[in-house]
């Protein structure tokens, strides 16, 4: 995300519209937040703009206020900004244009999440590049759907089947007898692109075979159906729906909540949408060393090392989504349909995620990694 930042501010630099129109912020709203957080910026108080920020995918707060630092360090400082507007959602996004001593002038992004001690300021990114096409529109109760255009059977799928996704991709994070927390109904924007292509460069990626769908802000990006994959066109929708949904979900216990490791939410997400099913099951089996071979299988703490570096040894490194989905199965299967959401609350509470594991478990990570490693040998019976 950094490096995709400077990239647009170097391709920025050179245009020189005029100066937009400030929109003054008001008393208490996520525009004040973001203004105080732009105030400190300029003035280089970032001891101060650790205090404000909050955290994403990972990171605790002064990492994310350094990230924030080192996405905002190359164009030099900040001199002036404006907020241009802002769109409603969780998080709220505010629009801003700055101009930096080394780049004249940049439309950025800002998140602003509501906490219980007001608002809170998280990632700064460029907008989206959303291409000027036609998009096809439809919304349903909690989505709002941009189809590109040739694409209308994706549009009717998702009108038909997208409330549906959205409680398939809730349902792991609700307790049953509870009411339904506000963040579940605030709606999400779902762009489908006609190709992976398309989907990189509006989200500032480099293209990737892998990148099917990701969540942009409070949006759903995904490729058409049309893409061939080994995923459902659905199940895309309800795995990204799931990311979007557990961070919701972790800030609403926390403002500033503790990293959730990626085994547990791709776990979650695959698990959500059924995604080691079929075929893709078949070819994870086939993938499985011999008995003898066991100890080559990985622990949840290889897991946890495989989604942050790469690449990485073992026979099984192709297979990273596929052990988390798996470990995500047996865990829920073991301790419970909720076993994953009490996993993020103590992790969230503060324990590792190792003695989270032990927590839920009650036995050691090895006892757990053996029976797990056993099960997956049995072909993941009783699911
Ligand atoms: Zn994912």
């Amino acid at each position: 995300m950094v490096l995709a930042i400077v990239s647009v501010l170097a391709l920025s630099a050179g245009r020189q519209p005029p100066w937009p129109e400030h929109v003054g912020p008001e008393t208490g709203t996520a525009e004040e937040a973001v203004a105080r957080v732009l105030d400190l910026i300029a003035g280089g108080e970032w001891a101060e703009v650790t205090d404000l920020v909050t955290t994403r995918h990972g990171l605790d707060q002064p990492a994310m206020a350094r990230l924030l630092q080192l996405a905002l360090e190359p164009p030099g400082d900040l001199e002036r900004w404006a907020i241009t507007g802002s769109e409603p959602g969780d998080p709220v996004l505010v629009t801003i244009v700055c101009q930096f001593s080394r780049v004249p002038r940049v439309t950025l992004q800002l998140e602003a999440f509501a906490a219980a001690e007001g608002w809170r300021v998280g990632h700064v990114f460029p907008p989206l590049a959303l291409p000027s096409v036609n998009w096809l529109v439809a919304a349903t109760e909690r989505l709002q759907l941009r189809v590109w255009p040739g694409h209308r059977g994706d549009l009717d799928s998702l009108v038909r089947l997208g409330e549906q996704g959205f409680d398939q991709a809730l349902g792991p994070l609700l307790a049953g007898d509870e009411p339904l927390p506000g963040w579940a109904s605030v709606p999400v924007t779902v762009y489908v692109f006609e190709s992976k292509q398309q989907l990189g460069a509006a989200a500032h990626r480099p293209p990737s075979a892998r990148l099917l769908g990701t969540t942009y802000a409070n949006a759903v990006l995904m490729v058409s159906s049309a893409e061939r994959s080994d995923q459902s066109f659905y199940q895309l929708l309800v795995h990204e729906l799931n990311h979007l949904l557990l961070w919701r979900y972790a800030r609403a216990r926390d403002p500033a909540p503790a990293a959730i490791p990626a085994w547990l939410s791709e776990g979650m997400a695959g698990l959500a949408a059924g995604q080691l099913e079929g075929r893709r099951r078949e070819d994870f089996f086939r993938s499985q060393p011999s008995l003898s071979r066991v100890l080559g299988l990985p622990t949840p703490g290889d897991l946890a090392e495989a989604f942050n570096t790469s690449p990485v040894a073992g026979h099984w490194r192709q297979w990273t989504y596929e052990y988390a989905f798996a470990l995500a199965e047996y865990l829920t299967m073991r301790h419970g349909p909720d076993a994953l959401r009490r996993l993020v609350d103590m992790i969230g509470d503060g324990l590792s995620s190792a003695g989270a594991l032990v927590e839920l478990t009650g036995v050691t990570v090895e006892e757990l990694t053996l029976d797990w490693h056993g099960w997956l040998l049995r072909r993941m019976p009783g699911s």
